[in-house]
């Protein structure tokens, strides 16, 4: 007869996090650029507080468990209460990425059904615009006090502050089964319409646990964290939740995302430890560069969402800041693998640690992951093998929000990306299978053209995309911003390849842009760039 564990059975609820920072890290700060303008402190028993009171006004708004409430908003203290109120009432919290062009806004908000959106000041006159074609959206709640609502409004609005006052806090945190749904992000659908991805509450709090692991993200409560990856993005890489489990300072810098303003922020709260997407600390490099300015306590940053850079996490590096390289996707809450060294490799070359470092990196446990090929058949842990890179794990997607078709072959998830993944279960992405260049059979990784081009000092930002050619059907264009100042020819650029990357690998031709355009998570993007260069003509060809 089986014998069953004789261990207590609580659920793994989100609600349990900011209880936990609220009871044992109760004074620990969470610090807040607000869109009134100031700065914002108090502390997690003080959240823990207001995020009773959020779940309260819902339940007076008529809001019930398993029903969606969106948000539009930024990094901030407000969004946090929200994240929690909502999961630990048992709604869901749908994340909107308030950067999607409007109509794919509504068609998230409608698919999503949300019964209640909540949006920072900002994003006002997008609300006014998407809010007549969400006839099923029961109220718009503007975070901010009755001192900062508009006068003039042109849809009904409610107030967060006073939804919050009318709440007296008195308020326990319901129980229930740790697999309902604690939370949604809609993927941004570079290809079709986006595709939610509903979280659990056991989901979400395994990959807490998993992430804050020393290997992983490696948080503790003697840091003090500043997400710059946004709260609509994959829930800010997980950091709401693993930063007040661990019990660390929080800091959330709001709608100011530029060089100078994330410095001052650095400086003035004492990060220790941040995380973003690689264009975000081009922007913060170039400020810190420029000025000739120094990090006196920003010593590790996480940076995924797309490619870093080898330049980049050596330009870090040379400030003292650890980059600790990681992948994941919106599918995956999101962290799959950190590119962290192991004991053995302290004592390599320092070009053979770099070497590791650039890659993507290896599982977290809870994360299982292989490589494929065309056929579904396993390729070899070598390094050189690269396939279609599948994932399973308790935090990856069985099937996306309100759509029947599974996207899982055998049990596995396919990420859509393209990676080998050596002896030691270091995993490195080659492409994304859609961005990879097909020359005449074989496959040229973009990112590793970008990761040359990168390293020139004269190249801001590169992207390299596949350009028609009659014979060999695509050839790599390398697509480049200068360096403000700086010039540099496609000659030179082309020229500084050689010996870098094998000799049919060089791009066929560069075209210098003044600008490279961003997906609304900040990521170059090469279906509008292969759009706009759609007709061009290689010399090559
Ligand atoms: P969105 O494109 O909507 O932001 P995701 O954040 O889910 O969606 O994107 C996931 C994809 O981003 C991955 O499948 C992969 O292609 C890419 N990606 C994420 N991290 C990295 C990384 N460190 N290196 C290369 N590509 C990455």
């Amino acid at each position: 007869m089986a014998l069953m564990g004789q261990m207590m059975s609580a659920p793994l609820l989100i609600s349990s996090i900011i209880k936990h920072a609220a009871r044992y890290y109760a004074s620990t700060e969470i610090v807040s650029r607000r869109t009134e303008g100031d700065l914002h402190r108090y502390t997690y028993r003080d959240c823990e507080l207001r995020a009773r009171k959020v779940a309260q006004a819902l339940g007076a708004l008529g809001v019930q468990q398993g029903e969606r409430v969106g948000t539009l908003a930024w990094n901030g203290y407000r969004h946090l209460e929200i994240y929690y109120g909502v999961s630990g009432m048992g709604a869901v919290c749908h994340t909107i990425n308030p950067r999607l062009f409007p109509e794919q806004i509504a068609y998230i908000v409608n698919h999503a059904e949300d019964r209640y959106v909540f949006f920072d000041a900002t994003f006002l006159p997008l609300v006014e615009g998407v809010a007549p074609h969400c006839p099923n959206v029961k109220g718009w709640v503007m975070m901010t006090d009755r001192a900062h609502m508009p006068a003039d409004a042109k849809v009904p609005l409610l107030c967060y502050e006073d939804l919050i006052d009318a709440q007296d806090g008195d308020y326990a945190w319901p129980e229930f089964d740790e697999n309902l749904a604690s939370s949604l992000c809609y993927t941004s659908g570079t290809t079709g319409n986006p595709k939610g991805a509903l979280y659990s509450h056991r989901s979400t709090v395994l990959h807490s646990y998993a992430s804050a692991l020393p290997d992983a993200l490696g948080c503790s409560a003697r840091d003090v964290i500043l997400p710059v990856v946004p709260m609509f993005h994959v829930n800010a890489w997980g950091l709401p939740y693993s930063v007040p489990l661990v019990g660390a300072k929080l800091v959330l810098p709001g709608a100011k995302l530029d060089g100078a303003s994330l410095y001052e922020l650095f400086e003035q709260e004492k990060v220790t430890f941040s995380a973003g997407v690689p264009t975000v600390w081009l922007g913060l490099l170039q400020h810190v560069n420029a000025n000739n300015l120094k990090f006196s306590t920003f010593r590790r940053t996480v940076i995924g969402g797309s490619a870093a850079p080898p330049a980049m996490i050596r330009a870090l590096e040379a400030l003292d800041v650890e980059v600790i390289h990681a992948w994941g996707m919106t599918e995956m809450s999101p962290l799959g693998t950190s590119c962290k060294l192991l004991a053995r490799h302290e004592d390599l070359p320092e070009d053979a640690r770099h070497k590791i470092l650039e890659k993507q990196g290896r599982v977290i446990y809870g994360v299982d992951m292989k490589i494929v090929d065309g056929e579904g058949a396993e390729l070899p842990w070598d390094g050189k093998a690269f396939g279609d890179l599948y994932v399973r794990g308790p935090w990856v997607i069985s099937t996306y929000f309100r759509n029947d078709n599974t996207p899982l072959v055998d049990g596995w998830f396919p990420t859509g990306d393209v990676a080998t993944i050596d002896e030691e279960g270091y995993m490195q992405i080659t492409d994304r299978s859609k961005d990879v260049i097909k020359s005449g059979g074989e496959w040229i990784s973009s990112i590793d053209i970008e990761n040359v081009a990168a390293a020139h000092p004269a190249v801001h930002m590169a992207a390299c995309i596949s350009a028609f050619h009659p014979k060999w059907d695509e050839r790599p264009l390398l697509v480049v911003v200068r360096r403000p100042g700086m010039d540099v020819t496609r000659e030179e650029l082309l020229a500084f390849f050689e010996g870098k990357v094998a000799k049919w690998w060089i791009p066929d031709d560069v075209a210098f842009v003044t600008e490279i355009p961003l997906t609304a998570t900040g990521k170059m993007q090469k279906l509008k760039l292969r759009d706009q260069f759609k007709d061009y003509k290689l010399p090559t060809a």
